[in-house]
């Protein structure tokens, strides 16, 4: 095969679309360079040689010497230069470049061929001694440091020394022979250090170089970045060598970086800085303070120093035509590297420039505008979970972050606020006006009008679908969950961090979107939703064959989330709605019923609260299909658990403590999430579900009177693994649905379906089919049953196995295609077998998750259901997934 691509002239045996061989960087110059573009003759070493290199034990192979004395023989023809020659002496520059930039790999090494004799010719050519020295002393330092592995400080001592002794400040201020005295320093610097002379052979130089080049890819920063970032060690780097062109050939000359638009905001105009007199290191190094390419950029960075604009008119139109012929060519905004050498532009690098989430939408739909991309191109140009960045408070990213503690990013956004160890607290603070965040190992229901009034929440228990972390995203509260580093001493209400102790009323801040926990207040920045969002989001919603539907358990809920889109309600949890208020002392009058009786006649007080809920989520979501599922967790969740509580609960209900302390135990489970919850209450205790369908079917009557159009309760049945189970629930809905219908005197449609969340429910789908009218598949549940991990449990190990790589993502965040997924394509195969025309639908948290929707997709479910703030991002996701 072949291991040396050229380029230059005009000509390029490599394209852009070669990046998998070239390398990034080498491809992009090959496609400048057929372009027509000024780009420094040079070649590109393919990545393959680099793994031969390794399989050779480290060393370079005879083919590879002979294709690159062609490549050398190339640019030679080109320039018109001779490598090592002391007439013309032609000096390279030697690059790496993986498929994908990556840090750790080998920095560049400029002005390579230098040497004691060269030095003087490449002077003498220029006419400029000083540049030529200025050269060599650049070439020693960086291919010490890169090749010989020298650190570059102690160089940076002696020129310190020396500027010192001269009595200089500025580099440029030193003379041809004040370097050529540096170089010496240098080069018996490294015969001290090394014991070896400086290479004065070209050919050496190079064959350094490019051996650095590929031992830098197994270099220990790269490993650790690859392995994190799942690229394969296989695929090793390419290597460019090329002519070089000068930045430091005196004031005509300079060398600079820019985007073609306005990485931050998305705006149409160059975006970049330069310095004259310079080569490249010199703009990264923070050696001088760049100046701006443009203008305006100089006018809005508030500098006397002059653009580029006005220093070198020529080279900037030249410039800004390249810029507006490659964003033609690639149509996306590009990152670009520049040197001016007396006069001329030469291109040196370009690449699809990073950008924030503003500037990503706004450039995606101007270039719609500019007719450079389709609306299809527009859509996929945004990536889904960024657009969180779009919905929350965000820390200003220039700041210095102080990390007291980690966790995960359970809900996305930043918040701040005194720190707080109750809900009632969290409550009474908000009454006040106080902002608070809400400290708890973990929360339970109890926890949510706490978890309501606090700006933000943190636990030092718990995974991504722990209960923290499932309702604080369903209300865009920011979250962070299992910040296991962290303590919290609850008697004498501290909390302890890394390096701190906090108590209560100290000011934090978390970050629910990087999972950290920051001392003290920290600036922020608000979100702000422009127009281009909403047309991005337009074009996602006509691609889109997916609907999206939202979680939503109250009226506030449902409000927020239709802002954002969503077009039903496709899980209502009804429990969240007995701890409000008064309301779970009646459902503690319920659970704790002697009868039968007795429980009616608390369900009977809890019917006409249960209807206005409901009224109120119809009335707000306005015909649009409603899902509600019938009582979920098993009732001990809503029972005092300590003493203290024990002892307060049996006195507000009238009844001896002692008689509580034991109902307490009897509903005591071992295992809760497998125990006596779902259906399995609605068979044990009917009665309850005859309530809620009640509750249901009145409120459809009462919206249908108030909004004029008719809603179809959608009414789901959890945790069913039989199909005798859904029969039984079923039977009693239907009764009730009857008697409403008929005191009404109105026709209710309605729908009776199950969540799948039981692998048994899934391999018997087609059977549950025969009565289910729809399924959601309940993925919390269906990863946890699955897998046999505890949902609540697997903070403390996944983490483990993310980092040993025995599984790649957490499948609570991520859906796992080959085993959950699986069961949820041969739930909907078999479901759709008897009934054809199932809606089927995933209500867990992966409905929010863009990997996880994507699948979906292809298993063609009828819509994704996630918590609000979330609906914009599965609704970019779905259309994502359809293109
Ligand atoms: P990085 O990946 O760090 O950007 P590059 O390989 O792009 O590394 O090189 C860094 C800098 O070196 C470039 O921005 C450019 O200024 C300079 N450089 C690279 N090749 C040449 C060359 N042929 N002539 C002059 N300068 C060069
Ligand atoms: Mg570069
Ligand atoms: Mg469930």
């Amino acid at each position: 095969t072949k291991l040396v691509y050229t380029f230059g002239s005009g000509q390029a045996e490599g394209r852009a679309r070669d990046h998998d061989v070239l390398g990034g960087k080498g491809a992009n110059l090959a496609e400048m360079c057929s372009l027509g573009l000024p780009v420094p003759p040079g070649f590109t070493i393919v990545a393959d040689a680099c793994s031969a290199y390794y399989t050779l034990g480290r060393r370079i192979d005879a083919g590879l010497k002979n294709e690159v004395r062609r490549g050398l023989e190339t640019i030679e023809r080109a320039t018109g230069r001779q490598f090592g020659a002391k007439d013309r002496p032609l000096l390279l520059s030697v690059r790496s470049g993986a498929r994908i930039s990556m840090p750790g790999m080998m920095d560049t090494v400029l002005n390579l061929g230098l040497n004691d004799e060269t030095v003087q010719a490449l002077g003498h050519d220029a006419g400029d001694a000083r540049f030529a020295w200025d050269s060599y002393r650049r070439f020693i330092q960086m291919y010490a440091d890169v090749v010989m592995g020298l650190d570059h400080e102690i160089f940076e001592e002696i020129l310190e020394d020396q500027k010192a002794r001269l009595g200089h400040e500025l580099e440029t201020e030193l003379t041809a022979g004040d370097w050529q005295h540096v170089v010496s320093l240098y080069k018996e610097l490294i015969e001290e250090e090394l014991g070896e002379e400086f290479p004065q052979d070209p050919e050496e130089q190079l064959w350094g170089a490019i051996g650095a080049v590929f031992a830098s890819w197994m270099s220990a920063r790269a490993v650790t970045y690859r392995q994190l970032h799942n690229i394969p060690g296989g695929w090793g780097t390419a290597v460019n060598v090329q002519a070089m062109v000068f930045g430091n050939l005196g004031n005509a000359s300079a060398t600079g970086v820019a985007f073609t638009r306005n990485p931050s905001t998305g705006e149409r105009s160059l975006y970049g800085e330069f310095l004259v007199n310079a080569q490249g290191e010199d703009v990264v190094a923070g050696i001088r303070t760049p100046q701006s390419i443009t203008e305006e950029g100089r006018i809005n960075s508030g500098s006397d120093r002059p653009s580029l604009e006005k220093l070198m008119p020529e080279a900037f139109e030249v410039l800004s035509g390249i810029c507006a012929e490659l964003e033609a060519h690639y149509r996306d905004m590009q990152d670009i590297e520049f040197t001016i050498e007396r006069g001329k532009l030469w291109m040196l690098q370009t690449r699809s420039g990073k950008r924030s989430t503003k500037a990503a939408m706004k450039i995606a739909v101007d270039m719609v505008d500019e007719k450079l991309i389709t609306e299809e191109q527009a859509v996929l140009r945004i990536e889904p979970s960024t657009l969180d960045q779009l919905l929350h408070p965000t820390i200003d990213p220039r700041v210095d972050r102080q990390v007291i503690g980690t966790g995960l990013p359970a809900s996305p956004g930043a918040a701040t606020g005194a720190i707080v160890f109750t809900a009632e607290e969290a409550v009474a603070a908000e009454e006040e006006g106080r902002k608070v965040i809400l400290l708890r190992v973990e929360t339970s229901p109890e926890d949510i009008h706490g978890m309501h009034a606090a700006e933000g929440i943190l636990t030092t228990r718990g995974g991504m679908t722990s209960h923290a972390a499932v309702v604080a995203r369903g209300m865009g509260v920011p979250c962070v969950v299992g910040a296991g580093t962290m303590r919290i001493d609850l008697r004498n209400e501290r909390l302890i961090g890394v390096g701190v102790t906090l108590k209560k009323g100290d000011i934090i801040t978390i970050d629910g979107s990087a999972g950290q926990v920051l001392k003290g207040e920290v600036p922020m920045i608000q979100p702000e939703l422009s127009g281009d969002f909403g047309r991005i989001m337009g074009w996602a919603d006509r691609l889109r064959r997916m609907t999206v539907r939202t979680n939503a358990d109250t009226p506030a809920d449902a409000r927020a989330a239709r802002a954002f889109g969503a077009e039903g309600i496709g899980l209502c949890r009804t429990e969240h709605m007995f701890f409000e208020g008064e309301r779970i002392h009646v459902m503690r009058e319920m659970i704790l019923a002697e009868d039968e009786k007795g429980r009616r006649a608390a369900l009977d007080k809890l019917l006409p609260m249960q209807r206005l809920d409901f009224t109120g989520l119809f009335t707000v979501m306005h015909g649009l299909p409603v899902t509600i599922r019938l009582l979920d967790p098993p009732l001990h969740e809503f029972l005092p658990k300590i003493e203290e509580e024990i002892v307060d609960v049996a006195a507000a209900m009238g009844m001896e403590a002692a008689a509580l302390r034991q109902r307490v135990e009897a509903l005591h489970e071992f295992n809760p999430m497998l125990g006596h919850r779902g259906c399995r209450l609605a068979i044990s205790y009917p009665e309850i579900v005859e309530m809620q369908a009640r509750a249901i079917f009145e409120a459809a009557v009462a919206a249908a009177q108030e909004t004029g159009s008719a809603v179809v309760p959608e009414i789901m049945v959890p945790l069913v693994g039989l199909r005798s189970e859904l029969d039984y629930v079923k039977e009693r809905i239907d009764a009730v649905a009857g008697e409403v219908m008929a005191e009404a005197g109105m026709k209710i449609d309605y729908l009776v379906g199950t969540m799948i969340e039981l692998p048994r429910a899934a391999l018997r789908a087609h059977k549950i089919a025969e009565a289910a009218e729809f399924f959601s598949f309940g993925t919390n549940d269906l990863t946890q049953t699955t897998f046999g991990i505890s949902r609540d449990d697997a903070s403390a190990f996944i983490p483990t196995y993310q980092r040993k790589g025995i599984i790649e993502h957490d499948p609570f965040i991520s859906l796992d295609f080959d085993g959950v997924g699986e069961l949820i394509s041969i739930a909907a195969e078999r479901g759709r077998r008897t009934r054809n025309d199932m809606k089927l639908g995933i209500c867990g948290e992966h409905g929010g998750d863009p990997a996880s929707i994507h699948f979906c997709e292809t298993i063609g479910l009828d819509y994704v259901s996630c918590s609000p703030f979330r609906v914009p991002i599965a609704r970019l996701a779905a259309a994502q997934a359809v293109i």
